[in-house]
């Protein structure tokens, strides 16, 4: 049988450097593409490509000789950093999407799997901390986060209009915050739980650490493990429209905090700062379809994703000279 080739783009991000080393271990031949290689090892693609995707003849190259795309590429971080970047977001991303998929349908690419958010979910289904949990079709009538998730949602249509118009096959996921090692934990790009863990790991016991907002807003976290499972399951199933990808259990940061003071084994006490941005106020995904289209959902426990996180990003502040090597006991 000949192998199939696959290209990841993103491969230098966090879920596109997971999956690379996910499907070459499954015997594939994986094509990784990104601006930037991955910080924290190498990667085990077999090509790398140092291509910029916003640009149409870049995407053509990437996507040359591929079977399958998996399209993680994307200006992204963590709601600080969505918040203040609406315009380059939407640029960067709508630019590196239209050309990524247009190419690919060019090169007669059988597959295509998107990576969306459930930022596309409306504002006005997230405004209480116990949240009802989402349901793929509560994205309308659409409300979504502004820039970020209106760039996803409207990537997701296009998807939808090439299955229908020029026969790709499309694959969509609605991720629901992915988090593990080898993820950024520092300089404004990281999200809530490698923040914390991070916080929680230069400060001393019985130390304080800084909260966004009060600390009562509400999240799911889905570890990379199940995350880089499931998005191969969707991409593999004959499921085409979107799809959640996400833990349904529901916690709050202050819970979050908390679990990872344990983990590291100090006390810790909270400020809050409530002019940070904090996004909507609860999400939790609904997976009654994901289960339904795969017969899976993500198991991790949450707090043995945390434990190997905060592992991870202890090694990294003592590489680093921002904690001394005596902490490495936890
Ligand atoms: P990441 O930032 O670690 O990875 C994205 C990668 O895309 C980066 O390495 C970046 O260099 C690359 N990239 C940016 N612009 C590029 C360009 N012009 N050309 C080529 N590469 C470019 O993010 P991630 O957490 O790995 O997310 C992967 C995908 O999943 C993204 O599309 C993101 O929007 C989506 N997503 C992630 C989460 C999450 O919790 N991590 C949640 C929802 C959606």
């Amino acid at each position: 049988m000949t192998q199939q080739r696959i290209l990841v783009t993103g491969a230098g991000g966090f879920i596109g450097h997971h999956l690379v080393k996910y499907l070459v271990d499954r015997g594939y031949w994986v094509r990784g593409v990104d601006v930037k290689k991955p910080e924290y090892e190498p990667t085990a693609a077999n090509e790398f490509l140092a291509l910029d995707l916003r640009q149409q003849s870049m995407c053509e190259r990437a996507t040359k000789g591929m079977d399958e795309v998996y399209a993680l590429a994307a200006d992204m971080g963590g709601i600080g950093f969505i918040e203040t970047h609406k315009a380059a977001i939407v640029r960067n991303n709508t630019m590196i999407n239209m050309n990524t998929i247009e190419a690919a349908r060019s090169n007669g690419v059988h597959r295509f799997l998107f990576t969306s958010s459930a930022c596309v979910y409306p504002g006005y289904l997230q405004k209480s901390a116990d949240v009802t949990p989402l349901r793929e079709e509560d994205a309308y009538p659409a409300d979504a986060e502004d820039g970020y998730g209106w760039e996803k949602l409207y990537m997701e249509r296009t998807c939808r209009h090439y299955r229908e118009e020029f026969d790709l096959e499309t694959r969509v996921v609605r991720f629901h915050n992915i988090f593990g090692p080898l993820g950024s934990y520092d300089g404004g790009r990281e999200k809530s739980p490698a923040a914390i863990c991070r916080k929680v790991a230069l400060a001393g016991d019985g130390g304080t650490i800084e909260v966004w907002g009060d600390g009562e807003q509400t999240r799911s976290y889905c570890y990379i493990d199940d995350c880089v499972e499931g998005i191969y399951r969707i991409m593999n199933s004959d499921y085409a429209d979107p799809l959640n990808l996400g833990q349904d259990r529901l916690v709050s940061i202050n819970q979050l905090v908390d679990v990872v003071a344990a983990i590291a084994g100090k006390t810790i006490h909270k400020t809050y700062d409530v002019t940070k941005p904090q996004g909507v106020r609860g999400r939790n995904s609904d997976n009654g379809r994901l289960r339904e289209v795969l017969q899976w959902e993500p198991s991790v426990a949450l707090e043995d994703g945390l434990i190997r996180t905060y592992r991870f990003i202890v090694a990294q502040l003592q590489q680093t000279g921002r904690l001394p090597q005596v902490a490495a006991a936890n």
